[in-house]
């Protein structure tokens, strides 16, 4: 069962101020968060901020917030923020590495976690701040693909509070009742609608994707997105990711969740239940508004977004998604209904693949190939119940997938 628990609001100091850690405060989502925190300064207070190696990034959010930790990632980096910190006098504890990230994702002055690393690496700092029972906005979505049963367990025993942050299932997060004890059947649910845009390529042919270049697979129609990201919305797989990401948040069945493609992402998401009901979130496509809705839960501030209009809308297209021409999206719900290590195993996949992609070792369509090779060899092997065994099986697919997408970029080249 989900839990979302009763909201923590209170610091580990006396300044009333919900004390927020933002883990990848130098991304899309890390600066979006802290655009809403701005604007809410006697609610929040920026206590800890993280980067991977985006120093001069994370340095002037240092001096402009000071907050109480800042975390480099890398450990050269880290030595270099130390030094200016030090030269400039302020109090701000430089930590370094995975540790660091640990160690704010438990800190006693953090009330609440932005966990918005992208892929894998957020998942040991995301568990932790789970583990710590903090009150965690979950936007770094590889963590429930990879390990969801954990991630649950652990909220379940902790009492941490879970607030997604991934639009979708903020949607849908906001039309189901909170109460859910009986689970989402008791609760008269017949179908939770995942919408998707499609991407930049949802009108191409598949033949004329194998040229495509990471600018262009990046340059998606509505959001404005890291690259990892934007290239899943490109082949499709951030909806097979978001399929099981929903099945763990909301305890529901791979059959229970329904993709549709919404080309203008207006609609975020929506739950149908048994009496015909069809509950739908709507808004801009600005991260901003789900950020906002989790902050201040189960309270609303405001995001800076502007109000819709929906006379100004053209019109709201749904139509079922072509997995013929997204075969990463038909491979991921595969991978869903399989459950066990699958998620871990595709997602590390993935992750390599999408890599190379970006650093143009390996052809668009190839991507999906990648996933597909590494998950027929090991789908069903490999303990999804414990962190050795997901990370166990993280590494090994890796390797894996990393010899499939040589294999792949030698065939293009003959
Ligand atoms: P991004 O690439 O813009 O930012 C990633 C952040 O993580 C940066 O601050 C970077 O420094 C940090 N980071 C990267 N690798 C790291 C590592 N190895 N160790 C520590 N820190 C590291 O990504 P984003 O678009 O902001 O996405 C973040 C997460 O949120 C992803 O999991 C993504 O799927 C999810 N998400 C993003 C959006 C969006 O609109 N951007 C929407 C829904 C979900
Ligand atoms: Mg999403």
């Amino acid at each position: 069962m989900g839990r979302f628990g009763v909201s923590r609001v209170t610091g580990a100091d006396d300044s009333g101020l919900n004390g927020v850690a933002v883990l990848g405060a130098t991304g899309s989502i890390g600066l979006s968060t802290l655009d809403v925190i701005a604007r809410h300064p006697a609610r929040f207070r920026v206590v800890a901020l993280s980067a991977h190696r985006q120093l001069d990034a994370l340095w002037e959010q240092v001096v402009a917030l000071e907050p109480v930790y800042a975390v480099m990632a890398d450990p050269d980096a880290a030595l270099e923020l130390e030094r200016r910190v030090r030269e400039r006098g302020l109090a701000t504890r430089v930590l370094a590495g995975p540790d660091g990230l640990e160690a704010i994702a438990r800190a006693p002055e953090v009330d609440t976690v932005m966990a918005a690393i992208v892929g894998a690496a957020g998942l040991v700092s995301t568990l932790a701040a789970v583990r710590a029972g903090k009150r965690v906005l979950l936007a770094n979505k590889e963590p429930l693909v990879m390990a969801g049963g954990l991630v649950m367990r652990a909220a379940a025993e902790s009492g941490a509070t879970l607030l997604p942050i991934d639009s979708e299932h903020n949607a849908v997060f906001q039309c189901l009742p909170p109460e859910r004890a009986a689970g989402l059947d008791g609760a008269g649910v017949e179908r939770i609608l995942l919408t998707a845009s499609g991407g930049p390529f949802l009108r191409r042919g598949p033949e004329t994707l194998t040229g495509v270049t990471p600018d262009e697979a990046c340059a998606h129609p509505n959001w404005a997105m890291g690259r990892k990201i934007s290239v899943d919305s490109a082949t499709m797989m951030n909806k097979g990711l978001e399929v099981i990401e929903a099945c763990w948040l909301f305890d529901a069945p791979a059959e229970k969740i329904e993709v549709v493609v919404h080309p203008q992402s207006i609609v975020h998401s929506l739950v149908r239940y048994v009496d015909g009901s069809v509950l739908a979130e709507m808004g801009h496509a600005d991260m901003r508004t789900p950020i906002a809705h989790a902050l201040a839960w189960p309270q609303r501030v405001d995001a800076g977004v502007p109000a819709l209009e929906l006379t100004a809308l053209a019109g709201l297209e749904f139509e079922p998604p072509d997995t013929g021409r997204f075969p990463a999206l038909r491979v991921a719900l595969a991978a869903a209904r399989a459950g066990g290590i699958a998620g871990a195993v595709m997602n590390a996949a993935n992750e390599v693949a999408v890599e190379r992609f970006l650093q143009q070792r390996l052809a668009f369509p190839a991507i999906a190939g990648v996933i597909e090779a590494t998950l027929g060899e090991a789908a069903a092997d490999g303990d999804a119940d414990s962190l050795a065994g997901i990370l166990a099986a993280d590494r090994a697919a890796r390797e894996r997938a990393t010899i499939h997408a040589d294999r792949m970029a030698e065939m293009c080249t003959q």
